[in-house]
């Protein structure tokens, strides 16, 4: 049996293996803290039942393991939670993939720009070197910006990313014109990293008057050099309870609270009868909690241009609820980005700006 991170977005480090009794923990690498996010192989374990086991009771999500056999397909093992989940590997089942949540990688990406026939370019290169994609299309001069995997364990902002960005495609208005940064923090996605509070800081606390990743300076300068109408920038909370079971908005200034509080009607509306809901009950106002305005964030970076009518950063949850709210899936959260689309180009005729 090989227990292995060697796969993209892999993390894992193992401890000991006792019978059937796997004692691991994910790695934290260049975080300040605790954070949660592990991934990892395991292969010629067929026909074995094994238990794996955590040190800390806030590594394995509420519904198991995240599992997958080819990194693109996901689903809950439905075994176990807190600090363990158990497998069964059936006869001939050779090669397995667990994580912490449903995995989006750049090849998820690919494969949604191929099926919808977007071009990707190369925004710029990561930290490592590596060409970090971006998409644009439209041909206005009033941009909405997409942005996902600041925090580079956060994937499930990046399934709603893909399909808000479905619907702007479909009917984007001539006037407008989009641009989607998919993976800000690209080397952490690819190397497993959790992205979270990274010294000396992470990508989503470099918006200041000297940013240290390229990706962040380009974005700041696109925005200062374009008719920037909206961002929206997708985010996964904490591993799990209270607010972070749930889909919710970390809103941006004092200023700009009349006109989420008007996107946020849309959203409650739309999605009512879907499968993931927004309902506005756990949104984070400016200055409430963690949220401080000050804060050298994405959304508040641009929520203070004069061009911006909308900055909202969405968190969704790596899990979700089955209470009516919820449950996480790929095809939840992709519905949930198409729905999120169309209230967007619902919005800006309501806001007095067209
Ligand atoms: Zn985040």
């Amino acid at each position: 049996m090989n227990i292995h991170s060697n796969l993209i977005g892999g993390n894992i480090a193992v401890d000991r293996i006792e019978n059937d009794t796997v004692y691991l923990e994910r790695e934290l690498r260049d975080t300040e803290g605790d954070w949660f996010y592990w991934a990892f192989c395991v292969e010629g374990a067929a026909g074995r039942t094994l238990t794996f086991v955590f040190p800390s009771k806030h590594r394995v999500g509420r519904f198991g393991a995240a599992v997958s056999h080819d990194l693109r397909e996901w689903h809950w093992s439905e075994s176990g939670s807190g600090d363990t989940f158990t497998y069964t590997f059936a006869e001939g089942e050779d090669k397995v993939y667990f994580a912490h949540n449903m995995l989006y990688h750049p090849a998820h990406f690919d494969a949604f720009c191929a099926r919808v026939g977007l071009k990707q370019e190369v925004f710029c290169r990561s930290v490592k070197g590596r060409d970090l994609p971006a998409v644009r299309f439209g041909t206005g001069k009033r941009w909405i910006l997409l942005t996902a995997r600041h925090h580079a364990c956060e994937a499930t902002g990046n399934y709603v990313l893909e399909g808000v960005t479905e619907t702007l495609l479909s009917r984007l208005p001539e006037d407008f014109a989009v641009l989607v940064v998919p993976f800000v923090d690209y080397d952490g996605v690819v190397d497993g990293d959790q992205g979270k509070n990274r010294r000396p800081h992470d990508h989503n606390r470099d918006y200041t008057d000297a940013p240290i990743y390229e990706v962040v300076e380009k974005m700041m300068t696109f925005g200062r050099e374009h008719d920037l109408c909206y961002t929206f920038d997708f985010h996964s909370p904490w591993h799990m309870g209270k607010q972070n079971d749930y889909v919710f908005f970390s809103r941006s200034t004092e200023a700009m609270e009349p006109r989420i509080d008007l996107f946020a009607e849309y959203m409650k509306q739309a999605t009512a009868a879907g499968e993931l809901k927004y309902t506005g009950a756990w949104d984070v106002g400016p200055n409430e909690a963690w949220n401080n305005e000050t804060s050298p964030n994405s959304k508040n970076y641009f929520s203070k241009q004069p061009s911006v009518r909308l900055s909202i950063t969405t968190e969704t949850p790596y899990f979700g609820v089955t209470d009516g709210s919820g449950k996480i899936s790929q095809d939840a959260m992709r519905a949930l980005g198409r729905v999120f689309g169309h209230c967007i180009l619902q919005y800006p005729a309501q806001d007095g700006t067209v």
